[in-house]
């Protein structure tokens, strides 16, 4: 076969590849996700061991446990969630853990695989753990959504061009750990992960409210917290928070639009807890 024919074939196999693309869990967004969601898993656990290598972990007080105990209610729900959905398959990607790091950055984040942290300096803001659920439904949604797999494809399309992806992967696995490092931010700050589009945000925004609720949390104090946030705005911006997120006004009335349906989600969690009790 001739090399523009096999060229062609390549193109033609990645164009469908796009297109038989995936859907966003509970928004039903479609999506470009070029990568097998276990191979960003692996890139993130190695990024993520740099990270805790080269940070404090904090290991106890209230603000640790709280950070582990919302942790495990909301991914509980989360996985529960997902198993009535086509995404069940995605369930088996997750191994969560959740750490605090002694950092005053405003920051937190959760990686693909359901690694999460959160920054000392994001929990005054959080203030209790609803606002830590706000926070943490916010960056479980990035995970589930695949942002940082959509990001990633965007990245290889733009420079792998025609290269069959699963080729790239096998043999140039330097360049796809870099191009991991480069969506997430990793390496040249460490753990500090790039600002999500503003579409992404707003994704999160709607999919974490319902995490929330899910798991038992009044998603009530979702636009309170997100008001304590952008008060404290101004000076440093903080790479997850602020910079690209939507502004506040359009944040406070996206919530109250989906306010209804998140009050299901938490409806059915006190009932069910009357019922189990
Ligand atoms: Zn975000």
């Amino acid at each position: 076969m001739e090399v523009k024919h096999i060229k062609a074939i390549i193109i033609i196999a990645l164009v469908a590849f796009i297109y038989s693309c995936a859907r966003v869990p509970m928004t039903g967004r479609r999506q470009t996700k070029l990568l097998p969601e276990s191979e960003l898993v692996s890139m993130s656990l190695t990024a993520y061991s740099g990270f805790l290598d080269t940070s404090t972990v904090v290991s106890s007080g209230s603000y640790q446990n709280m950070v582990k105990s919302v942790g495990a209610r909301i991914s509980t729900a989360v996985e529960a969630y997902l198993m009535t959905t086509r995404d069940s398959v995605d369930v088996k990607n997750y191994d969560w853990e959740f750490n605090l790091v002694d950092d005053p950055t405003v920051n937190a984040w959760c990686m693909p695989g359901g690694k999460v942290v959160f920054y000392t300096g994001i929990m005054p803001i959080c203030q209790n753990e609803a606002g830590v659920a706000v926070v943490m439904g916010h960056e479980i949604a990035h995970a589930v959504a695949r942002h940082g797999n959509e990001r990633m494809s965007q990245g290889l399309i733009q420079q792998l061009g025609g290269v069959a992806l699963a080729v790239a992967i096998s043999d140039k696995p330097a360049e796809t750990q870099q191009l991991y490092n480069l969506a997430y931010g990793v390496g040249t700050t460490v753990g500090v992960m790039l600002p999500f589009s503003r579409k992404h945000e707003s994704e999160a925004d709607h999919i974490g409210l319902m995490f929330m609720a899910m798991a038992g949390y009044n998603p009530e104090e979702a636009p309170k917290f997100w008001e304590r946030m952008s008060a404290q705005s101004s000076g440093a911006r903080p790479p997850e928070f602020l910079s690209t997120h939507p502004n506040p006004d359009r944040r406070a009335e996206n919530l109250k639009k989906l306010m209804p349906q998140a009050q299901k989600y938490y409806t059915d969690y006190l009932n069910k807890q009357k019922t189990s009790n």
